[in-house]
This record gives C-alpha cells, sequence and structure tokens, in this order.
C-alpha cells in the first residue's frame, strides 16, 4: 500500500509538525491550523506505493502530480517536500515569506522544488488539476478545503465528468475540517452530488493512514470515473490540545511562548496516543 511501513510514516508525521510549529513560530506568519490537518493526507498521496516522482528531476514527464487548491495550507506542501529532498529544509526555514523566495505565503509554480500549481485564488487549482488530468495518463491528485468548497465556483467542478469527460486518473482530496476561515462549514449532500455526477466517492477518516491508503488503492482501480474522497479531519489535529477544531486560529501561528508550548505539548500528547 505505502512505500515504507506505516509506523515510519507516523514518525514523518511528527516530524512534519514539529517543523511547521517551529517554522510558524520564528517567521510570525503562516497557516498553522489548516496545515496540520492535511499531513496525513500529503504523506499518504506521495507515500504511496504507486505515486511516482523524482526529487532530482522535478519536471520528470512521467511524474505523478498532486495539486495543492487550498493555497493557504503551502507551509505543509514545503515541509513535506523538504522531507521528500527537494530541497534542505534549512532553505525553507531561512527564507520562508520573505522577498525572492520560493517559499512564499502561497504557492508559486515551481517544477524544481515539486510545486504544481501557482495558488492562492481560491477554485483556481482544482480546474487546474483536472485539466492536467485529462492532458495525462498520469495519476493526478488535488488538495482542496472545505473553506474553499462552499464557493460555486468549486462545486461546478463536481460537473466535470458528467458534462465534459471523465478523466479516472484524477482524485480529488476534500479537506473536510467543517472550518473555514470565520465559520462553521457543512456542505451538505457534497457526496451524493457528486455520486450523481459520476464520481466515485469515498468518506475516510483523514488521519488515519491505513484508511487514507485503502482508499487510495480503490480510487486508483476505478478506470472509468474519478475519485472524489471526502477526509473527516480536524483543523489544528496534533497542535494545542485547546485549539483544535475550534474558531478563530485561521491563519494565526502561536503568539509568544505560551501558545508555543502549548502546541508542542498538544504534539508530544498526539504521539504518546
Ligand atoms: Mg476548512
Amino acid at each position: 500500500m505505502f512505500k515504507i511501513p506505516i509506523e515510519e510514516l507516523t514518525k514523518k508525521a511528527y516530524n512534519i509538525r514539529k517543523n511547521l510549529i517551529e517554522l510558524m513560530y520564528r517567521s510570525g506568519s503562516g497557516h498553522l491550523d489548516t496545515s496540520l490537518s492535511l499531513v496525513e493526507i500529503w504523506i499518504s498521496t506521495v507515500y504511496s506505493d504507486f505515486f511516482k516522482f523524482d526529487p532530482n528531476n522535478g519536471a520528470w514527464e512521467e511524474r505523478d502530480r498532486i495539486f495543492l487548491s487550498e493555497g493557504h495550507a503551502c507551509p505543509l506542501q514545503y515541509c513535506v517536500n523538504a522531507e521528500l529532498g527537494y530541497y534542505p529544509i534549512d532553505d525553507l526555514f531561512n527564507t520562508f515569506r520573505q522577498p525572492e523566495s520560493p517559499f512564499q505565503g502561497h504557492t508559486k509554480r515551481s517544477l524544481k522544488h515539486g510545486f504544481e500549481n501557482s495558488n492562492g485564488s481560491l477554485s483556481i487549482g482544482l480546474w487546474h488539476a483536472y485539466g492536467h488530468a485529462l492532458a495525462t495518463d498520469r495519476y493526478v491528485f488535488c488538495v482542496a478545503g472545505d473553506g474553499e468548497f462552499q464557493e460555486p465556483s468549486s462545486q461546478s467542478l463536481l460537473f466535470a465528468p458528467f458534462n465534459m469527460k471523465p478523466a479516472p486518473n484524477f482524485t480529488l482530496l476534500l479537506n473536510y475540517n467543517r472550518l473555514a476561515q470565520d465559520n462553521m462549514v457543512d456542505l451538505g449532500p457534497i457526496a451524493d452530488v457528486a455520486a450523481l455526477y459520476n464520481w466515485q466517492v469515498l468518506q475516510v477518516d483523514g488521519h488515519s493512514f491505513q484508511a487514507l491508503g485503502e482508499a487510495f488503492q480503490q480510487a486508483i482501480k476505478d478506470t472509468e470515473r474519478p475519485s472524489f474522497i471526502v477526509c473527516n479531519t480536524t483543523k489544528g489535529k496534533g497542535g494545542a490540545i485547546e485549539f483544535a477544531g475550534k474558531l478563530g486560529h485561521h491563519g494565526v501561528p502561536p503568539k509568544g511562548e505560551e501558545e508555543y508550548k502549548a502546541y508542542l505539548a498538544g504534539l508530544e500528547a498526539g504521539r504518546q496516543k
């Protein structure tokens, strides 16, 4: 199912969460809680046994692709790609959100760094990714936010396999943490709607490597339809326990040493489970 055992993936998840907390605290900016909710989803994708890429040749035509549409979660993408060997982690820590840095507050497309798409404007990444899936026979995954999916411009992607052409090599991963910037999110019957429009729909615990891995295997087996995987997650997962799943922490890095320590305490508590 994965290139390495789940125990190793769990260690990677811990290290990436630690780097995220350090990066946001030291820089004083960035979307920490959104990034924390995506850790298992992103790791599961790039470490799936079928998913091919080459950190030494980011533009390799035969690579599989992962797009980030909810672009404010880019710190997670930055930390994972450092782990994968696209660049040293120090490059990220030394230049995050500084002028001319490849690591801005939203992703700028750079195949050298493993970044498939520029983002920032919500919904755009979804269509960019779906277009890629139509143009290549490689696997294309796209991560979207539930806040993003409140917009009709995002929801319209669900009609694509029916009104346009199905891209069975495409998998849409919805980070359903039920929180947007300043409101709770309820997407209602979105899974049923997707199924009506010719998607294979799966619903999983978005923090379970086992569940995600199994869903991905099911996604690639379906050679007729794209897959829509609703990943139920907790915003701020593995960070400060008192902030996880709560409104008011979107785009807010740890403020002061006390909050920083609360994030680290939550990280350690999650490790012991
Ligand atoms: Mg959300």
